[in-house]
């Protein structure tokens, strides 16, 4: 509670200067946000940076086209680590001020405007340590010539890198212009370039509003090849190859998308391939997601994650979580979007495989909530104030929200439930959503439209309360039970060669199954028997390598040392990172987990970080 005493003081003192003339459309003030929209907000941002790879710095002008209440004061801008060098409004200076430092908020920006002022110009440099930017050495890179840098700004990161009003709930569109070294490609959420230029100088335009934290840039030596009419990749020439033939379906993927929900609002789909570092699977940066390269598996096996990023163009981007507390609004729609173009292309047995995959994590992930120490955390809607938005991360908003999207379809039926999804996307589009005011419209247009009849009980047990319903769906699979089968043999003493045959025509999902499946607790004999008929710890596929290497981990596996290891320090994927250390701690090996980590550390972006210092201790 103590965090979050400044941050009550400095809104309350910032409330008292202005009283409030009602404006348009009010927005929900985010406890995330110095911003106050409702006084003067950001409409559009012109954006003219130089990126300085030597120093670690992005050097940059940002332009404002502002809209203003009656008796506006001040723009307020969220900031962290920036140096401000001058401030203008409508071509004067202006004064300005940057407030207290806040923990993760950073400090606010405040900036002397008046109801008059139209434009407000911010010079400012970078941090080194700017949290959204990755530096990376040409070692770093697949080419190994090149520094390279990319973004994350979500969640409230984006003002690491620009002053900007920095929730969820505050759309602007943008332009750009960005220099870069000699022989490197700058990319951004935008109308993109798709070839190199000799001045090292890139122009961008966002025509869409979007909110600030789908600001996103990467730069590099960086290549484009063409998937179909409005779709295509972008990664280091040496990738480029492997990601065209792993992305093949992405056309497909989009004309399945707008058959279920409607037309994509945002003209082209491109994908970006970043290096290992990269600690998410993917990015939906509008118009541009960044993929981690450890969804290349060279079998299209991963694929779903493209399926994932795709829908958030409809889920997220198009219509978006107000706050970082209605998270799930983003997450949970976009992974029940995600199955169900999965399920066009591949079918509903595939699909039923991935949702029974999400449904284990989910139910390991709510056992530990619960007896964690935020077990408040289990609700979908959350109550992050004073935390790190991050802290909403976990399978709650993604896999509970599905599941909870999944017992609405079931309950009013598909059909229905398809015809209220697109009208929910097409008339919220380019807005924001509460979770009340989503609960609102779901009485409405899909349980009282239906007429549904269910207690309110139905949803506020799923929406308000902890833990995971006694009603949540179960998904099922035959290719599952065949792996079922063949474990409980197992487990009984079958020898695994008498199960099943080598090479056999399991898919990716049934190993993943077979894997989590198997005891916590096995002797290195039964390991050492797994692995040399399945080759487990050569495998090249970075799911079934993560889910073996924790087995590693458990049983001290010794000839899978080598591979934790080099998996580790190649690899920033949070979501492959944190169960790994998490098992080397729990198992006692922190000597282990400390030596990788030192190694490991210097290669992995600040959201990998943060997560993993809190596992392993490190100060
Ligand atoms: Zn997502």
């Amino acid at each position: 509670m103590t965090k979050y005493l400044p941050l009550l003081l400095l809104f309350g003192v910032f409330a008292c200067q202005q009283p409030k003339e009602e404006m348009k459309t009010k927005i929900t003030q985010d406890p995330h946000s110095f911003a106050k929209p409702n006084e003067a907000i950001v409409k559009h941002l012109s954006w003219d940076a130089v990126v300085d790879f030597e120093n670690k710095q992005i050097q940059a002008t940002a332009t404002f086209d502002i809209e203003t209440s009656e008796g506006a004061k001040e723009l307020i801008l969220d900031t962290k680590a920036l140096s401000i060098e001058s401030v203008t409004a409508d071509g004067e200076p202006a004064e300005y001020s940057l407030g207290e430092y806040v923990e993760h908020l950073g400090k606010p920006l405040v900036i002397k405007i008046s109801s008059e002022t139209k434009k407000v110009a911010v010079t400012y440099t970078s941090s080194p340590e700017a949290e959204a930017l990755q530096w990376l050495s040409p070692q770093q890179t697949d080419g190994k010539e090149l520094p390279f840098l990319f973004t994350q700004s979500q969640a409230i990161l984006a003002r690491s890198w620009i002053p900007l009003q920095d929730s969820p709930g505050i759309r602007f569109t943008y332009d750009a212009k960005v220099k870069v070294p000699q022989g490197m490609l700058a990319l951004m959420s935008a109308e993109n370039p798709t070839e190199m230029n000799d001045e090292g100088v890139y122009t961008f335009k966002m025509e869409q509003p979007i909110p600030a934290y789908l600001m996103a840039l990467s730069a590099g030596d960086l290549k484009f090849q063409s998937l179909g009419a409005r779709s295509g990749v972008y990664a280091e020439p040496g990738v480029l190859e492997s990601a065209a033939f792993e992305f093949e379906d992405t056309e497909a993927m989009i004309e399945a998308a707008e058959k279920l929900y409607g037309p994509y609002a945002w003209d082209r789909y491109d994908l970006l391939v970043l290096p290992p570092s990269f600690p998410f699977g993917g990015m939906e940066n509008p118009r541009l997601t960044f993929a981690t390269p450890t969804i290349l598996a060279g079998d299209k096996s991963l694929v779903a994650l493209v399926a994932h990023e795709l829908a958030h163009s409809w889920s997220g981007n198009l219509v978006t979580n107000a706050t970082w507390d209605d998270f799930w609004l983003n997450e949970g729609f976009t992974v029940y979007f995600e199955n169900r173009i999965m399920e066009s292309l591949y079918g509903r047995e595939y699909s039923e495989m991935l949702a029974q995959l999400s449904l284990q994590d989910l139910r390991i992930e709510v056992d530990e909530m619960l007896a964690g120490e935020h077990p408040e955390d289990t609700k979908l809607k959350l109550d992050l104030k004073g935390r790190n938005p991050d802290d909403g991360v976990s399978s709650i908003a993604y896999d509970k929200g599905y599941e909870f999207l999944r017992l609405l379809e079931e309950t009013v039926g598909r059909e229905a439930f398809d015809v209220f999804l697109k009208e929910y996307f097409t008339k919220n589009a380019f807005k924001t959503m509460t979770t009340e005011a989503f609960v609102e419209y779901m009485k409405t247009n899909l349980l009282d439209k239906n007429g549904v009849e269910v207690s309110s009980e139905f949803y506020n047990e799923w929406i308000y309360g902890q833990g995971l319903p006694d009603n949540a769906p179960v998904p099922s699979s035959n290719k599952f039970a065949i792996v079922e089968d063949v474990l409980a043999k197992w487990k009984t003493g079958e020898s695994i060669d008498q199960l099943i045959v080598k090479d056999n025509d399991w898919n990716t999902h049934q190993w993943l199954h077979f894997l989590r499946n198997l005891p916590e607790t096995m002797t290195v004999e039964q390991m050492t028997t797994l692995d040399d008929y399945l080759g487990f710890t050569a495998s090249g596929n970075s799911e079934i390598t993560h889910d073996w290497l924790r087995h590693v981990v458990k049983n001290s596996y010794e000839p899978g040392y080598d591979k934790l290891e080099s998996f580790l320090v190649n690899v920033g994927r949070r979501k492959f990172l944190t169960p790994l250390y998490q098992d080397m701690m729990d198992a006692g090996k922190t000597d282990m987990a400390m030596e990788i980590y030192t190694k490991a550390r210097p290669n992995y972006h600040f959201v990998s970080v943060n997560s993993v210092d809190k596992i392993v201790g490190w100060e």
